[in-house]
């Protein structure tokens, strides 16, 4: 099974320094108190691998997920979130283990008046958004999936009509991608 076996936030939220998150295949639970950072540890596993916008990650604008104390006499300010998968046991490397590792990186670069630069690394190379969506395909991962669950997720799908429901099913059965494709196809 591919599971994610490290998150490393730097300067991400509420994280001021680098902080590694070392993780076990299986069920994890992270505890602490209110507002001790449990969920900005999620916004930044959507930040890296590009699945939410800034709202979605509980942020006004991107430059608002870089943490508030870091930097703040100098010209550009940087956070940045990695996310590494073990792959040893993925079905393309027929369990040989030849690459067990795959890390994505993004570093999002705060200027002075608030522009920014967003980049997406794969094992250390620059690469798209899209590159990087079309390699998570591979483990099922998708932006429009529910590979992230979100507070507010499960009284949204519980109040939906049968028709949007259906959409999520298409989406997690990874039907919805094909779809997805063909209306492209055609408009093209
Ligand atoms: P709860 O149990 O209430 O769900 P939580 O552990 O999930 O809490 P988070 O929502 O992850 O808490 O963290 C919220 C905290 O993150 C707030 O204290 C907020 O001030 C802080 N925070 C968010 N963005 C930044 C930032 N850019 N710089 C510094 N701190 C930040
Ligand atoms: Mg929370």
């Amino acid at each position: 099974m591919v599971y994610i076996k490290r998150v490393e936030l730097s300067h991400f939220k509420s994280f001021g320094g680098t902080t590694p998150i070392p993780l076990l295949p299986g069920f994890t639970v992270v505890s602490g108190p209110n507002g001790s950072g449990k969920s900005n540890i999620l916004d930044a596993l959507l930040f890296c691998l590009g699945l939410a916008s800034s709202k979605g990650m509980r942020a006004e604008r991107l430059p608002d997920l870089v943490n508030h104390n870091h930097g703040t006499h100098r010209n550009t300010t940087e956070a940045s979130v990695s996310v590494t998968f073990d792959v040893s046991e993925a079905e393309e490397n027929n369990g040989n283990g030849y690459h067990r590792e795959w890390t994505v990186t993004r570093r999002l670069r705060v200027g002075k008046g608030g522009n920014y630069t967003s980049t997406y690394y794969i094992n250390g190379e620059l690469c798209t958004v899209s590159e990087l969506h079309e390699q998570l395909n591979r483990f099922r991962i998708y932006p429009e999936g529910y590979n992230v669950v979100l507070q507010g997720d499960v009284t949204r799908i519980i109040t939906m009509n049968s028709k949007e429901r259906r959409e999520i099913i298409d989406e997690l059965a990874g039907v919805a991608e094909f779809d997805r494709k063909i209306e492209k196809t055609l408009k093209t």
